[in-house]
Formats: structure tokens, sequence, C-alpha cells
């Protein structure tokens, strides 16, 4: 299929914006780009996983050429994510194709760090601004227990790796799971202070069917910070991305600590995004069912953008208020993995 080139402007079509029925303008897309990942984290996957098909899968032009409509609409962030991103054979070439799109003000990308120290550097020259790294243990036996797979002195080169490409932003990523490893917060925090990155304490969100109770093991923010504050100073910081993230400054040093707090409703209301799996779908909200297909839109009109274009402004309309994640509940609020909507 053939993709448009970087100065990509469909022909007369009237240049408009991204806003929902409440008023809020999404100017960020997460993109899923594969389901599949070389570690098996017990919150994000089962031990054994069906993945999809190939054909079921957006080819990396299409995913392309999603990501040229988006801008066009408005559209000036964009985090690569998965599954693994790093394990899709050629994504580099995606990174390379809508780097440098005018308009395009952030690209950035959420891995498991497996691959970086490969690939920091070229994603880096590829335009990728910003990294997201996700460690939930600097253990190595606990890390595999985590990850069921993963190698931990991979992830720690690739850390390394990303310091060396020069992103503007490093951040890790640490889901706490009570009794697994909220013994470490402390030294997470040191670890990232030692680097000089950043670092996010994400609560463990309810998606797909996993065997472990979810309610006996979700650390709450509220009692991360509290711990945190009682060993470092924290300054409240006024970064804010419209998403569930809060950050604070550790006094005399460059990290920030940031907390993702999924639990809470108060980021809905200033929602800026929308997700894409793998698949092609549209979800309005990660936390709610609402989405469109885009995939038969791709291929049914490989040459002619203006349905997608039309669906997709179409599609504000069917975003929800915010998310109903309730760990209470027996069954999951949402049966898809975080691997396949795109953490
Ligand atoms: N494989 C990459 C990684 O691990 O960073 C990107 C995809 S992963 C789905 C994105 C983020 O989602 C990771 O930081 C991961 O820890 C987080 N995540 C996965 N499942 C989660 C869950 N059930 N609750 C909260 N965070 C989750
Ligand atoms: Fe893979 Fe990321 Fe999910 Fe872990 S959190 S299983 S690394 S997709």
């Amino acid at each position: 299929m053939k993709v448009q080139n970087k100065s990509f402007q469909p022909e007369g079509i009237r240049q408009t914006q991204l806003i929902d029925q409440l008023g809020r303008t999404v100017d960020y897309i997460r993109l899923s780009i594969t389901d599949r990942c070389d570690f098996r984290c017990v919150y994000c996957m089962a031990e054994e996983m069906t993945f999809l098909p190939r054909e079921e899968v957006l080819s990396l032009e299409e995913c392309a050429r999603l990501v040229k409509i988006f801008v066009y609409l408005g559209v000036s962030k964009v985090r690569i994510t998965g599954g693994e991103p790093l394990v899709r054979k050629n994504a580099l070439w995606l990174f390379e194709d809508i780097g440098k799109l005018s308009g395009l003000k952030e690209l950035v990308l959420t891995t498991n760090g497996s691959q970086l120290e490969k690939q920091a550097q070229d994603l880096r020259n590829a335009g990728v601004k910003r990294i997201n790294i996700s460690v939930d243990s600097l253990d190595a036996i606990r890390f595999k227990k985590i990850t069921r797979t993963g190698d931990l002195d991979k992830v720690l080169s690739g850390i390394q790796a990303a310091k060396l490409a020069g992103f503007e932003n490093i951040k890790l990523n640490t889901v706490l799971m009570r009794n697994f490893n909220d013994d470490e917060t402390e030294s997470l925090v040191d670890f990232a202070i030692k680097q000089a990155i950043d670092i996010s304490f994400i609560e463990e969100m309810p998606l797909g069917e996993i065997n472990h109770d979810r309610e006996s093991t979700c650390v709450s923010n509220a009692d991360t910070l509290k711990r945190l504050q009682s060993k470092y100073r924290l300054t409240p910081s006024t970064q804010s991305t419209g998403g569930p993230a809060r950050y604070w400054q550790v006094a005399n040093t460059i990290t920030k600590i940031g907390f993702i707090s999924p639990h809470s409703h108060n980021f809905c209301e200033a929602c800026n995004r929308v997700r894409i799996t793998c698949k092609g779908e549209l979800y309005l909200c990660l936390g709610q069912e609402n989405k469109i297909d885009l995939m038969p839109l791709l291929r049914n009109h490989p040459s002619n953008d203006q349905p997608l274009i039309d669906a997709i402004l179409a599609s504000m309309q069917i975003k929800p208020k915010g998310h109903d994640f309730d760990l209470r509940r027996a069954q999951p609020s949402v049966i898809r993995f975080m691997s396949h909507t795109g953490g």
C-alpha cells in the first residue's frame, strides 16, 4: 500500500479538530503496534497467551497512515506502545516514517526496555523524544517472577543505552503490587535519582482476566506518596499531561515522581487522548468499551482518507465521560488485556 508522503494534506478537505461531545480536545493518541511481547507480566498477561494472526494486525504502513490522518486532525502527540512495540519486525521504519511529520510535536514510546540496548540510538535519531521504560523490580529473581520471562540485566543495559542516546526525558514506569514489590518503593526512587531520570508509580488496573486478586495486591498511590514523603522532600510539580499522572519534584535532584492513579476519576474531565489497538480499533476510553473499527475503512479505502476522517470525527460523539474501574468487582471492568489496548 502506498503511504502518503511527509507533507501529507488530504485534498479538498477542511482542516478540523477532534473535539468531543463534552468539549474536550483530543490531541494525543496511543497506538499499539503489536499485541505480542517477550515478557508475560503477571498484571498484564496470562502465562499462556494466544496472539492475533498477522493479517488481523495493522501493517506498519497502515499504522503510519493512521498517524498521518490523526496529525492532520490536530493530534500533536503520539505514543507508540503495545504489547512490546520494539519486538515488532521493522518497527524502526514506522518511527522514521512518522518521526519527522510536521505537526507532530511529540513522538514518544513505552517499552519494557528489553530491546533498547540495540535500538535506543536509532529511535532517538528517528525523532523519538521521550521514552518510558517499565521496571517493577531491581532484584533479578523477583523481576523474573513478575515478568515471567524478563532479564533484568538486559533492561538495565537498555536504560544505559537510552541515557547515552540523549532522549529529552526518560521515565521508569512501575506497577506496585502488595507483597510482590511494594517493599522496593524507595530503592526504585533511589535508582531513578542516581540515574537522573523520572519514575512513575502506576496503580494496577482491572484489565484482562488474570489469576491474582487485584483488590489484595493493589497499592494505592495515596499510600505510596505518604510513604515517600517520610523519606524525601517532595514538592508538587505543575507538570500536567491531561491524563491521570500527577508529578512531584524530589528536592535537590532532577527526578520527578509521577503517580498514575486511574482509580480516582479526577483526570477524566481533562482527558485528551484516545487509543488505537493493533487491530485498528479506536477506543475512546481505556476503561470503557466504546470504540469504532478503523481496519475495514483502511482496507476498503486504500487511497481515499475521507471515510476514515469522517469516522474518526464522528467517534468524538461516543467518547465516554469517564471510566468506572472498580477493584471490588469479581469480573474485570474491561475484559481486554492492556497489551491489546496499548498502555
Ligand atoms: N510492553 C511495554 C511496557 O511494558 O512498557 C508497553 C506496553 S505495557 C501494556 C504499558 C504499560 O502498561 C506498562 O508500564 C505496564 O506496566 C502497564 N500495565 C500493563 N498492565 C497493567 C495493568 N493491569 N494495570 C496497570 N498498568 C498496567
Ligand atoms: Fe509485555 Fe509490557 Fe505487558 Fe509486561 S506490561 S507483558 S512488558 S506488554
